[in-house]
C-alpha cells in the first residue's frame, strides 16, 4: 500500500467514525429532546382536553375501540417515564368524557396510551408548535358523538373546527322586536382551560379570578328587572375568542363585557382601565400591545385552526361597526366611571385597539381590565372576595348608568 493510499484510507476510517460518532450524539439529542415534559386534562361539560407537552413534535396513531368506549393513541418515539404513568392521577371522577386513563410501553420505542371512555367520542387531535411558556403539544380533544346540548357552545365550537364560524355574517334573528324580552348580557370571563391567561407574583392565576368576578356580575345582572345574563364559560375550559363573540350573537347578547386581570412587565403599572374595539389602530402603545397579547390567547390556549379564523382577519368595517363602536364608547365610560370609585384609574379614557374579542359587529362590546395582576397589591385585591363583589357591582353600576342615559336595544 503507497503511503498515499494508506493516508486516504485512514482518512477515510477517521471520516467514518467520526459520522458514526456524530450520529450517536443527534440520536442521544433526538431522544432527549422528545421526552414528555407534562400531561394536563382538561374537563369540561362540553369537552374534554388532554394536552401532551414534549420537547419535540409527538408522532402519533389512534384508533377507537368499543365495548367498552377506548381510544387508543400511540405515541411514537417516546419513552414511558413518570409523567405518562402518572395519567391516571390526572383524570377526575367528575369528568364528562374520560373515565380512566393509563399508558403502557406497547414496545422499544412507543407508549400506548388508553383513554377509557364514558361515552362514545368524536376525537380531535393536532399538534400545536411551541408557543409562549409551552413546548410542542399534541392536544387531544373529546367531544360527543351523539350530544343533545340546548347550549349552543358545542355545534359553535364544532363550526369552528370547520372553518366555518363566520362572525362577520348577518345575525339572522331578524323577528319582530319583542318588548317583554329582557335585555340580554354576555359576560366572557377571559382565558380558560390551558391558557391562564397572566400569572400575579404569588401565582395567582387571571382565569380564575375574572371567572369568579363574572359569576358575581351575572348574579348581580339577574336580579336586575328584565335583565338576563350569560357566561361565555363557567368552567376552567379553553374557548377561542371568535366562539366567544359568535356564543354571544347566537344567543342574541345585547351588551358583551370580557372580564380581565392582566399584568405588564413593570410591576408598578396599577388601577383599572376599560377597552374597545377600533376601527383605525389602537389610541395607545399600550392599547396596541394589550390586544396583541389578548389575540394571542388563541394560540396559547390552543386553536386547531390557526390563520383560518374568518373572523379574526375581519377588518373590514361597515356603518353597523361604527354604531357599534360608539355604544361600546358610551358603555365603557359608564363603566369606567363606576370603577373609578373602586380602584385607582390606569387610564381615564376608554382606550382602544384591534381586540379579536370585540369585534361582534352588532353588539356593544367592552373589555374590562380590573386590575393589575402583576402589581403585588393589586394581586391581593383580586383575590379578595369581597374586592371581586365590589368590581362585579362597580360594572352593573356602570350598565345602569349606560342604559339610564338614553341607550336603545338595537332590536331588529
Ligand atoms: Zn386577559
Amino acid at each position: 500500500m503507497s503511503q498515499a493510499l494508506h493516508d486516504a484510507l485512514r482518512r477515510k476510517l477517521i471520516g467514518a467514525a467520526a459520522a458514526t460518532f456524530l450520529l450517536t450524539v443527534s440520536r442521544v439529542g433526538l431522544a432527549a429532546s422528545s421526552q414528555i415534559v407534562a400531561v394536563r386534562v382538561w374537563p369540561s361539560s362540553t369537552y374534554t382536553r388532554l394536552t401532551i407537552e414534549a420537547g419535540s413534535e409527538i408522532r402519533y396513531k389512534h384508533f377507537a375501540l368499543a365495548n367498552p368506549n377506548r381510544l387508543v393513541i400511540d405515541l411514537e418515539d417516546v419513552q414511558l417515564t413518570g409523567v405518562l404513568q402518572e395519567i391516571s392521577g390526572q383524570i377526575q371522577s367528575a369528568d364528562p368524557f374520560i373515565r380512566t386513563a393509563r399508558a403502557g410501553q406497547f414496545n422499544g420505542n412507543t407508549v400506548r396510551l388508553v383513554l377509557d371512555l364514558r361515552n362514545e367520542v368524536k376525537p380531535q387531535i393536532f399538534s400545536l408548535k411551541p408557543v409562549g411558556e409551552y413546548q410542542h403539544r399534541l392536544v387531544v380533544d373529546l367531544y360527543p358523538a351523539n350530544a343533545q346540548q340546548d347550549d349552543p357552545l358545542l355545534a359553535l365550537l364544532q363550526d369552528y373546527n370547520k372553518g366555518q364560524l363566520d362572525n362577520s355574517a348577518p345575525r339572522g334573528n331578524k323577528g319582530k322586536a319583542d318588548p317583554a324580552r329582557p335585555v340580554v348580557i354576555m359576560i366572557d370571563p377571559g382565558h380558560g382551560g390551558e391558557d391562564p391567561g397572566a400569572v400575579g407574583p404569588s401565582g395567582t392565576r387571571e382565569k380564575d379570578v375574572v371567572l369568579r368576578i363574572s359569576r358575581q356580575l351575572k348574579k348581580l345582572v339577574d336580579a336586575e328587572k328584565n335583565m338576563k345574563a350569560y357566561l361565555t364559560r363557567d368552567e376552567d375550559v379553553f374557548l377561542p375568542l371568535g366562539v366567544r363573540v359568535a356564543k354571544a350573537r347566537k344567543i342574541g347578547a345585547d351588551l358583551f363585557i370580557s372580564v380581565h386581570a392582566d399584568a405588564v412587565e413593570n410591576r408598578t403599572a396599577r388601577g383599572s382601565s376599560v377597552f374597545a374595539l377600533s376601527e383605525n389602530g389602537a389610541t395607545s402603545t399600550m392599547a396596541r400591545l394589550l390586544a396583541k397579547t389578548q389575540n394571542d390567547a388563541d394560540m396559547i390556549g390552543g386553536v386547531k385552526i390557526a390563520g383560518k379564523d374568518k373572523y379574526l382577519a375581519h377588518t373590514l368595517f361597515d356603518l353597523t361597526q361604527t354604531a357599534t363602536i360608539n355604544d361600546s364608547l358610551k358603555l365603557g365610560k359608564a363603566v369606567l366611571g363606576k370603577m373609578g370609585g373602586l380602584n385607582k384609574l390606569h387610564k381615564e379614557k376608554v382606550e382602544q385597539a384591534g381586540f379579536a374579542v370585540l369585534k361582534a359587529p352588532d353588539i356593544p362590546s367592552i373589555l374590562v381590565e380590573t386590575a393589575f395582576i402583576s402589581h403585588p397589591e393589586e394581586e391581593r385585591k383580586l383575590v379578595d372576595p369581597a374586592f371581586q363583589q365590589d368590581m362585579a357591582e362597580a360594572i352593573m353600576s356602570g350598565v345602569r348608568t349606560y342604559f339610564a342615559q338614553g341607550a336603545v336595544i338595537a332590536r331588529t
